[in-house]
């Protein structure tokens, strides 16, 4: 009989997953019901559960059985050794730090973050500029210290977020998506832009609601294992499989923001409800990637909801529920304004046209800081330079430019590719299925089952037992290739802009 059991190992991942439940309901309640004066105790409380969690996670009880694990690897399932090397991965990031460097970094992070709402107040980077630069110290001390042989600095970052993802790889990719996009971009600019005013009209919120979730409904997520509420910055929150909530936020005169946000939240969602029973109460059931998580929420939001199949068939619906509002207008003109694309300074507003050069440019930023060790006080221009180079646009003061995002206050560094790789995994998802599904025929049926049963098989049930590479191979038979997304953008937009 062996030092320790499997079941030694998955009782602890059990503690950890209901603690963590529990964290992710109280989270929930912050932000949805809970009464103004309750949030000191509220953060007491959540404070005290994260700190069980962590004390399980990183404590030396746990270190030993890892070891002894790693070392008897023959006295676990299959299941039990892969969630060993995924735990291990975890700990490391956390034990290589040495304490004191940890609490140092944590407390400059939180001044930063400070800094950083007062440097937005004043429209000036400066003020934000010398915590940025500790924060940048640290990272590098803690790369040299996670390092097991990356070609670049900035791969290890990459790394952590996205496994197997690198540099040289990102770059390429980029570049591709760089340069299909600009082309199109060009020949947009000489096509017939449609008017998009149709989209102010009035639609009461609880139309706005029927509609949204009958078709989040209709794309399979299930309200017997979700609910819907109204907060300033919607999410999904899952606590389990069973219990996957959405929210949302209203605006009478764009509806858009709503029906589209809800399709993400919804896409999250479903990803959550169907991850297979057999990861229950393992790190498997909610250490995804959030590339692949935002490549569900984006297939909901961007493939489906801004395919011209699917509203073909949907926009009767919606003006069911919306009375006289758009009896005058076609089908046509609908979709055309739906598609409307502009770029923006703002990523949060972009289009998914646009959006992924939003990240490219803070990829090449993060890229110069770590591997081209470029000065924190260039930054801004660096910054302006490249809006101005590929989108066409300048920011005129730091708060709609280098002072947009909260990311680099909180020391995310590497994290940003994730949302750009959820638009190119989206549209490679959607080509593999293409070939497997008679798709023109599934949308005109308004039954899209197969859909969701596709997704199911071959993306959700995995939940985090395999890399999105992994995922993305299995599905579609090759790693990441832009060219999807590329070729679905370049023939959508074509279309909706009249070009020859
Ligand atoms: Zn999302």
């Amino acid at each position: 009989m062996g030092k320790y059991t499997e079941n030694d190992l998955r009782a602890v991942l059990k503690e950890i997953s209901l603690l963590e439940e529990n964290q992710a309901l109280l989270g929930w309640d912050s932000l949805t019901g809970m009464p103004e004066d309750a949030a000191p105790f509220r953060a007491e409380l959540l404070s005290y559960l994260a700190g069980k969690s962590f004390a399980l996670q990183t404590g030396t009880e746990y270190a030993d059985m890892l070891t002894y694990f790693e070392a008897h690897p023959a006295e676990l399932s299959a299941l039990g050794q892969q969630l060993v090397i995924h735990e291990r991965k975890k700990y490391d990031l956390n034990a290589k730090i040495p304490t004191a460097d940890f609490i140092e970094y944590q407390k400059i992070t939180s001044l930063a973050q400070d800094a950083w709402t007062k440097a937005r107040a004043a429209k000036d980077f400066s003020i934000f500029a010398p915590y940025l630069a500790q924060i940048i110290t640290y990272k590098k001390q803690f790369i040299s210290l996670w390092d097991q042989g990356s070609t670049t600095p900035y791969d290890v970052l990459l790394d952590q977020y996205e496994p197997g993802l690198t540099v040289a790889k990102l770059d390429q990719v980029f570049g591709e998506v760089k340069a299909g996009l600009s082309e199109l971009q060009a020949q947009l600019a000489h096509g017939e832009a449609p008017d998009n005013q149709i989209l102010s009209r009035f639609v009461a919120k609880q139309a706005q609601s029927d509609f949204s979730m009958e078709l989040a409904q209709k794309l399979g997520y299930s309200l017997k294992k979700g609910r819907l509420d109204d907060t300033i910055h919607p999410f999904m929150e899952a606590m389990n499989r069973n219990d996957a909530r959405i929210t949302t936020r209203w605006d009478e005169h764009d509806f858009q923001m709503a029906v589209l946000g809800i399709l993400h939240e919804a896409g999250h969602g479903l990803f959550e409800q169907n991850i297979s029973p057999e990861f229950d109460y393992t790190p498997f059931e909610k250490d995804m990637a959030m590339s692949i998580h935002e490549s569900q929420s984006l297939f909901n939001e961007v493939i489906i909801g801004r395919s011209e199949e699917f509203w073909c068939n949907e926009y009767p619906l919606l003006q069911a529920y919306t009375g006289n509002t758009f009896a005058d207008i076609d089908f046509d003109t609908f979709y055309r304004a739906w598609m409307v694309t502009k770029p923006t300074l703002i990523r949060t507003e972009a289009d998914p046209l646009t959006y992924p050069l939003h990240i490219i440019i803070r990829y090449e930023i993060e890229k110069a800081i770590f591997n081209d060790d470029i000065n924190v006080a260039d930054l801004p221009a660096l910054w302006n330079a490249k809006y101005a180079e590929y989108l066409g646009i300048e920011p005129t003061n730091d708060l709609v430019g280098i002072l947009q995002d909260i990311h680099w206050a909180g020391g995310d560094f590497g994290y940003f590719p994730s949302y750009a790789l959820g638009h190119l995994y989206a549209a490679q998802f959607f080509d593999a299925m293409s070939k497997e599904l008679d798709l023109p025929a599934i949308f005109a049926s308004k039954d899209y089952t197969p859909i969701y049963t596709w997704r199911k098989e071959h993306i959700w049930q995995y939940g985090a037992s395999k890399t999105p590479q992994e995922i993305l191979l299995l599905a579609s038979g090759e790693t990441l290739n832009p060219k999807y997304w590329l070729a679905l953008q370049t023939k959508i937009y074509s279309k909706v802009y009249r070009l020859a």
